[in-house]
């Protein structure tokens, strides 16, 4: 029994529009707040790293305390390392925000989703892809 089927709709639509501008804004308030207390915590560690330990040098001489001391250093340079990354991070999803470009994965071009963004309004990648690159990282 032949039926007339209508032709499948063979248009590629553009990505449709996944964030209303409300939430871009609501996002884009939340990495500018980011990056705010990103460079504050930046300033407050290079203010641990330039201040040198000699308030306690006299009462802890040298030894354990010397390498404590150098270990807290590794501490600072770690978190100071983290925080850029993820200032630049911040950073970068504003721009992508400027781009129109913001919300799609950078791999699949999959929209990443309102939820995902919120709680990581830095996000690249979408689930899948950042799984898989943690996989290709990892061990
Ligand atoms: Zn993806």
């Amino acid at each position: 029994m032949p039926q007339t089927q209508t032709p499948s709709r063979q248009t590629v639509s553009p990505p449709p529009p996944d964030l209303t501008d409300q939430e871009v804004a609501r996002l884009k308030a939340m990495l500018k707040a980011r990056i705010r207390e990103l460079s504050e915590q930046d300033s407050d560690l290079r203010a641990r790293l330039a201040s040198p330990p000699s308030a306690k040098a006299n009462t802890f001489v040298a030894g354990t305390e010397g390498a404590m001391a150098a270990e807290a250093d590794d501490e600072v340079i770690a978190l100071l390392q983290h925080e850029q990354a993820e200032l630049v991070a911040a950073q970068h999803a504003l721009e992508r925000i400027d781009n129109g470009v913001y919300g799609y994965c950078m791999e699949c071009g999959v929209s990443i989703g309102l939820a995902r963004l919120e709680v990581l309004p830095d996000a690249q990648l979408c689930v899948d892809c950042q799984d898989m690159m943690e996989h290709r990282k990892g061990r």
